[in-house]
């Protein structure tokens, strides 16, 4: 039976000088690399004959030597001829691998001619700096570097969408030689994290954040800790989160995280997009299984699915995309509303005595805000029987919502105002108050003694100006903690079919956000 390629996690080191590189190698082994690259071009000293032994010998990785010249995006400004001899150096004193650019193999070959030790595999690497070229050009790319007597092909571009990392997916589909096909920048990410699905020979890893040696690289500590790479395979389905932007995401741990609790062999992802429709057109194999949808493309989305829960139809957004095993179809659902409004019911219950219904029945219920948010409280809040007011800055808008679910609309400033009964509930829907503007808040403070139960969607902080005000005139609190976690609960259960470990997803939450 054929055994799977392993694709290494290769720590990418960038350090000044040889005794900070040795430093930075028994880190890395310590985090878990399988392999380092010696940036030498980094150094700002640099002596082959004495400094080569001082990083090769008692190593305790297997290293790739690069030498990056200026001409390929390296900081090797020197002549070509002394840089090709420190690399053949480099080699016979024992390396295990060293990065030759395509434009200087010829010249590179001839050197090793017949003295390249069995031991040492030649990485034949190109760089493309402001583009992925079409499938056709990066397939003829790849045969000329096999031509040129590559051991390992090395292909790397600049990601400008999402969809052009597919086209270096479909090279690593095709090789049947090593090969490492990464593409730089933010749209670029999930080529080095997808890379062992894949089969790509190895994926770079920073030290630290800060210390890339190729923008978009995460760290290795993120790559085996929270996206766990080390246990991707062929068959590991995909998930990950929709949106633009997305790389402030804690959704990717969360859900990492309950995959591992739970056993399910899945890895989720940021997808930064820019077009919902081009995306899932083009990642619409079986391995993508399930992807949550943020701002700005949850209205979009719908558009996008083959079906769409009842509740988020009328809501007109969704936050979740199940590909339904059987026929492949997508279906939208929209877990904003059910994470919240459940928070809310919750909220209640611990106030009053549950008579088996919603405790929302008939309750009047005020929300702040018409966007995505504030659709999904207020259509939620409706299906459950409570009496739905929304205030909103740009009134119009408030009245088209109001509208379409036979509420009231109100503008903001009516807000401090508005007080039919005593006792009502009210769901903050808006920015107001969200890092880094913490102070503001959507109503007076006076105005709160109107209400019994205050939630507030933003939820970072955890404890809002506007919690923190209700919790003092007495109302119950809940934060929009509560509906994130739940909605990612939700989500879990939708694309995995099993109940989530709310423990270890709620424990990752609390321990990866700064502001809570
Ligand atoms: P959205 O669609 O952009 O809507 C933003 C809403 O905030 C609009 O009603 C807007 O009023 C109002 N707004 C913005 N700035 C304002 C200001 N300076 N004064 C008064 N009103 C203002 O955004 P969204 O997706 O609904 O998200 C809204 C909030 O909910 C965000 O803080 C988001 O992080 C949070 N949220 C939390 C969760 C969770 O799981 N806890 C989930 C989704 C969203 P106009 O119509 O007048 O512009």
């Amino acid at each position: 039976m054929a055994t799977e390629k392993r694709c290494y996690l290769c720590a990418a080191l960038v350090a000044p000088s040889v005794q900070e590189m040795r430093e930075q190698m028994k880190v890395a082994y310590a985090q878990g690399a399988d392999i380092v690259e010696l940036r030498l071009d980094h150094l700002s000293q640099f002596e082959p004959a004495a400094d080569l032994p001082l990083l090769l010998n008692g190593r305790p990785l297997p290293v790739i030597v690069t030498y990056r010249p200026f001409w390929e995006g390296g900081k090797y400004k020197g002549d070509e001829a002394s840089r090709l001899d420190a690399l053949h150096s480099a080699m016979l004193l024992g390396a295990d691998f060293i990065d030759i650019e395509l434009k200087a193999m010829p010249v590179f070959s001839a050197k090793m001619q017949d003295n390249k030790p069995n031991y040492c595999k030649v990485i034949v690497s190109n760089h493309n700096f402001e583009t992925t070229p079409s499938a056709d050009i990066l397939v003829s790319l790849f045969k000329e570097i096999i031509s040129s007597g590559a051991d390992i092909v090395k292909i790397v571009t600049t990601a400008e969408s999402i969809t052009d990392v597919w086209k270096l997916f479909q090279i690593l589909a095709i090789s049947q030689v090593p090969t490492i096909a990464l593409a730089m920048g933010e749209h670029g990410l999930i080529s080095r994290l997808l890379c062992p699905k894949y089969g790509g020979f190895l994926t770079f890893g920073s030290l630290a954040s800060g210390k890339e040696s190729a923008s978009g690289q995460p760290t290795l500590s993120d790559m085996r800790n929270a996206y766990g790479l080390q246990h991707v395979n062929k068959q590991t389905k995909v998930y990950g989160i929709i949106g633009k932007p997305v790389g402030h995401s804690k959704s990717p741990f969360i859900h990492n995280a309950a995959f591992r609790k739970v056993g399910h062999d899945g890895i989720y992802v940021p997808f930064l997009v820019d077009n919902v429709k081009d995306f899932l057109n083009v990642y619409n194999t079986s391995d993508f299984a399930g992807f949550s949808v943020t701002i700005p493309h949850k209205e979009t989305a719908l558009e996008c699915c083959d079906e769409v829960d009842p509740l988020a139809k009328a809501i007109g957004a969704i936050n979740t995309i199940v590909k339904r095993r059987n026929d492949g179809k997508l279906i939208g659902y929209n877990t904003d509303c059910e994470g919240a409004i459940s928070a809310i019911e919750d909220g209640l219950r611990g106030m009053i005595s549950s008579t088996g219904g919603s405790p929302l029945m008939g309750r009047y219920f005020v929300v702040t805000g018409a966007g995505g948010a504030g659709k999904a409280l207020a259509y939620g809040a409706k299906d459950r029987g409570a009496k739905v007011f929304i205030a909103n800055r740009n009134y119009d808008r408030a009245k088209s919502l109001a509208d379409s679910l036979g509420g009231e609309a109100l503008s903001l400033d009516q807000l401090n105002a508005f007080c039919p009964v005593n006792g009502m509930i009210l769901a903050n829907t808006t920015s107001l108050g969200m890092h880094p503007n913490i102070s503001e808040t959507p109503i007076a403070k006076d105005a709160l003694r109107n209400y019994s139960l205050v939630f507030d969607a933003v939820y970072t902080p955890r404890y809002t100006r506007l919690l923190r005000e209700a919790e003092e005139c007495g109302a119950i609190v809940v934060s929009g903690l509560e509906m994130f976690i739940r909605q990612a609960m939700m989500q879990f259960s939708l694309f995995t079919g099993l109940n989530a470990p709310e423990q270890v997803m709620r424990e990752k939450m609390a321990s990866t956000s700064s502001y809570l």
